[in-house]
C-alpha cells in the first residue's frame, strides 16, 4: 500500500532512481493504460491535459525531467511523479515507458460500488479502504468507473445541488456507517421536504426515535411519578414511558418527523452515491489514509 508518510516520499525522492522504486512503477503502468491518454497535449510549451472523473481535467506540466507538476490527487498528496507527469514525459521524449513489464492481475470487485479495477494485489488494502468510503479510489490516482456507464439517473435531476448533498450525506451514513434507516429532521425542513416528495423518503411513526432525544432524567419524570422504578438503559424507559402513555411523543411531533428511505432504493443505493460523489463539489476537508478516525465534514440537515 502507498504510504504518504513525509518521510517515506522523501526517502523515495532522494533515491538514486526514483523511478525504479515499486510505488513509482506502479504509475508508470498505469500510465500507458489507453484510459491515460492526454485530451490535450502542447509539445511546445511542454504540458498537457487529462481526464479527470471530477469534471474538471487535470492539467500537467513537464518543464524537464526535474521540474514537473500536475493538479491531480496523487501529485497533490506525493509531490512525486503521477501517472500523468509519466505519460507526458513519454510523449516527449524524456522518460520511456516502453520496457516496463507488465504483469497486472485483473481483479473484479462489484459488490459495493459496482466497479471494475485492474490493479495490483498490493493495492488490495487501499480498495478495502476506499470500499468502506474512507477515501475514493480516484483520489489517490485510481480511477474507477462505473460498470453501468449508461446509469443516467433521471430521477436525480429534480433535485437541486442543495438536495442532492443532502441525499448524498444520508445515503452515505446508511452504506458506510451501518446507520439505522431513521432521520429526524425539523417539520418542514426544505432539503427533507423535496426528498420525500420525490419519493426518496417516507415519513414513518416512530415515538421511540422522537423520544430519544430527550435525556434520560427527563424521560424518567413520568415513570416516577406513577411509582415505577427499575429501567437502567435508555431503551427501557422509552419502552416503558410509551407503555404507560403511547402519546408520550405527541409534543415532539408537533415540531418533528421521523423519515426513512423508502425500501425501492435500497438496490441501486451504492450506484446513486457513486454517481453522486463523483457529480458534487468536494468537501474542504479531505480524508486521507492516515486519518480514519477523522469523521468527514457533514452537508446534512438531519437532527438525528
Ligand atoms: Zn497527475
Amino acid at each position: 500500500m502507498s504510504s504518504y508518510k513525509r518521510e517515506h516520499l522523501d526517502a523515495i525522492a532522494s533515491m538514486e532512481d526514483m523511478h525504479s522504486h515499486k510505488e513509482q512503477i506502479d504509475r508508470q503502468k498505469r500510465a500507458r493504460e489507453t484510459k491515460c491518454t492526454p485530451l490535450s497535449v502542447d509539445k511546445e510549451n511542454r504540458k498537457g491535459t487529462f481526464r479527470s472523473s471530477r469534471g474538471k481535467p487535470y492539467s500537467t506540466n513537464v518543464i524537464s525531467e526535474f521540474t514537473y507538476n500536475c493538479t491531480c490527487k496523487d501529485f497533490g498528496m506525493r509531490g512525486l511523479p503521477c501517472k500523468h507527469i509519466y505519460r507526458l514525459w513519454h510523449e516527449f521524449d524524456i522518460f520511456s515507458l516502453d520496457k516496463i513489464q507488465s504483469h497486472e492481475i485483473e481483479i473484479s470487485e462489484a459488490e459495493t460500488f459496482n466497479v471494475e479495477l485492474k490493479i495490483d494485489f498490493s493495492m488490495k488494502t487501499l480498495e478495502v479502504l476506499a470500499k468502506f468510503g474512507f477515501f475514493s479510489l480516484d483520489e489517490i490516482g485510481y480511477e474507477f468507473e462505473p460498470i453501468d456507464a449508461g446509469f443516467d439517473p433521471i430521477f436525480l435531476k429534480e433535485l437541486s445541488e442543495t438536495e442532492q448533498k443532502e441525499l448524498y450525506d444520508l445515503l452515505n451514513l446508511w452504506i458506510n456507517r451501518s446507520a439505522a434507516n431513521e432521520w429526524v429532521y425539523e417539520k418542514g425542513e426544505v432539503n427533507c421536504q423535496k426528498l420525500i416528495d420525490c419519493g426518496f423518503l417516507e415519513i414513518i411513526d416512530m415515538p421511540e426515535k422522537l423520544l430519544k432525544m430527550k435525556n434520560i432524567s427527563e424521560l424518567r419524570v413520568p415513570l416516577k411519578e406513577a411509582g415505577l422504578k427499575g429501567f437502567p438503559t435508555k431503551e427501557s424507559v422509552i419502552q416503558a414511558l410509551l407503555k404507560l402513555n403511547p402519546n408520550a411523543a405527541d409534543d415532539m411531533k408537533q415540531q418533528y418527523i421521523v423519515v426513512r428511505f423508502q425500501t425501492k432504493w435500497e438496490e441501486i443505493r451504492g450506484k446513486i452515491r457513486t454517481y453522486l460523489k463523483n457529480k458534487l463539489p468536494r468537501k474542504e476537508k479531505e480524508i486521507l489514509p492516515g486519518d480514519m478516525g477523522e469523521r468527514e465534514e457533514s452537508w446534512a440537515h438531519f437532527i438525528s
